[in-house]
């Protein structure tokens, strides 16, 4: 009998959870799967919470399709009939004062035609844009912000690319690593390619989008979701692992790790104690932080790359309104560059986003703001009252409209809830890996190393499960 113990009930250690367990054969007989999560509830960042008595997310919302992993295990644990597409993504960006559409083919905010920033850009602007100085071939890892501001002029950085990074990573993009966010662009870019090449290359013709997404088939959109919201996907896995055997522990914080033999003591402290859990192998699927305390016994050199991995805090407000009284609303939200100095980032209009949520509650319109990033998180220090005034606020201002008192709304917290992948992150994560050999049989998962969305997340849980195997000499 071999036992693995998996540290963190978020989407990494729920999806290595199911790839130790999910196979179609049936479970393997000789392996007992544990995951242990802190606190009350699976899910991490996917978290869902009643507003105005429905449950929305008020964490991730949307989860990329044009990588498979996703759509794959939502299929793979019996929900792909719970796969929906958005109804719009048509988003906007505020730029001096109004809201212009996204131009159409932009690669994270690099425009494939600068033409079509028109309105957004300057024609100043557009016209460096189209100019562009192509770039010497990249001979090491630099900043988004600065390569792309070589190329195409500052203001595309600070009007296009900030807004679609910040969406993603709560970052800034003079900061985060073209290596580690953009690696296609950073390809061709070490190839001296022109960036409004490879941004052509990399942006897809217009596409038309269906709303269902048929079970486990590649869906259409470049997003999809889940009926019921995508913060419903922790529990499906949970139930999916615990239908095979697998146990899912809530309240149960890992506090210590110890060599025990050939495996490990998993020390843990629950609300009646401490206990010890022997494991023949670990993955450690929670942020960077927690990786650093539970490793830093055990491989000072891991412990001191995990540490260079910096995180954003952000808080999501989600209002819900009457319907009847709210003045129309177009598109699936907006994206707010820092340099327009509000304190709202982002704001998504689940209601018109989300086919199934207009359905649920057609009588309520739910809207939720996005606030704080990377170095500019003093909004957060507010009480939630204080909070949600801001947010209001910027709302109205940004939308030019009179908003509605909110018929309820929830501030949702997320303390250093985005991993910030900043320039040479690659080589911290080679630094990392390279120094996990002195801790054989303990894998690392989760958001911190190879993408923060949820299909990257999956992915990595899930090799982090396939190489414990391995390790175990249960798989090849
Ligand atoms: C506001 C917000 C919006 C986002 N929106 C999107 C989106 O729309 N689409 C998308 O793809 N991605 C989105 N993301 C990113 C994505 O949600 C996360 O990167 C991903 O969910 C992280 O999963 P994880 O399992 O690596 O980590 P986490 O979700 O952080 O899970 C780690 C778990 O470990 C637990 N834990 C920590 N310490 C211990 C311990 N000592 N013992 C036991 N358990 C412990 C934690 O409680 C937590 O549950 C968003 C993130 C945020 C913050």
């Amino acid at each position: 009998m071999h036992r693995i113990v998996i540290v963190g009930g978020g989407v990494a250690g729920l999806s290595a959870a199911w790839e130790l367990l999910g196979d179609p054969q049936g479970p393997p007989a000789d392996l007992e799967v544990i995951v242990l999560e802190s606190s009350d509830r699976v899910g991490g960042k996917l978290r869902r919470h009643p507003v105005a008595g429905h449950l929305v997310d008020v964490g991730a919302e949307a989860m990329l399709a044009t990588r498979p992993e996703a759509a794959v295990l939502v299929a793979e644990i019996g929900g792909g009939d719970a796969i929906v597409t958005p109804a719009t993504m048509a988003a906007s960006v505020y730029s001096r004062g109004d809201l212009h559409p996204l131009p159409p083919g932009t690669l994270m905010g690099i425009p494939a035609d600068p033409a079509a920033a028109a309105g957004l850009l300057t024609d100043e602007e557009v016209d460096r844009a189209a100019d562009e100085h192509v770039v010497a071939p990249l001979t090491g890892d630099v900043s988004v912000g600065a390569y792309v501001a070589d190329a195409l002029g500052e203001a595309v950085v600070d009007r296009l690319v900030e807004p679609l990074l910040g969406g993603v990573y709560a970052g800034q993009a003079r900061a985060l690593s073209l290596a580690a966010t953009l690696p296609g662009v950073y390809a061709a870019a070490s190839a001296g390619r022109s960036l409004l090449a490879t941004a052509r290359a990399f942006t897809p013709p217009p596409r038309s989008e269906s709303d269902h997404a048929p079970g486990g088939s590649a869906p259409r959109a470049p997003f999809i979701g889940l009926r019921g919201g995508v913060g419903h996907l922790p529990g499906l896995i949970a139930d999916a692992v615990r239908a095979r055997g697998g146990v899912v522990r809530t309240r149960v914080t890992v506090t210590e790790l110890d060599r025990a033999g050939s495996g490990w003591g998993v020390l843990v402290s629950t609300a009646t104690g401490t206990e010890t859990i022997t494991a023949d192998a670990v993955v450690l699927a929670v942020p960077a932080a927690v990786a650093h305390d539970l490793l830093e016994r055990h491989t000072a050199s891991a412990a001191e790359a995990l540490a260079r991995i910096e995180t954003a805090s952000v808080a999501v407000v989600t209002f819900a309104f009457e319907t009847g009284e709210m003045p129309p609303l177009t598109g699936s939200g907006f994206l707010v560059p820092p340099v327009e100095g509000r304190s709202v980032k982002a704001s998504t209009f689940s209601s018109q986003k989300w086919r199934w949520l207009a359905e649920l509650s057609p009588d309520l319109t739910y809207v939720r703001a996005s606030l704080g990033r990377f170095g500019d998180e003093a909004d957060l220090l507010l009480p939630d009252e204080d909070l949600v005034d801001l947010a209001f606020d910027d709302l109205t201002a940004i939308l030019g409209v009179t908003l509605p008192e909110p018929v309820d709304f929830h501030v949702q917290r997320w303390e250093n809830g985005l991993p910030q992948y900043a320039v040479g992150h690659l080589g911290t994560v080679a630094t990392i890996r390279a120094a996990m050999a002195a801790v054989p049989g303990v894998e690392l998962a989760g958001a911190s190393y190879l993408g923060v969305g949820i299909p990257a997340v999956i992915a990595s849980g899930r090799e982090a499960a396939r190489n414990a195997l391995v390790t175990l000499g249960l798989r090849d």
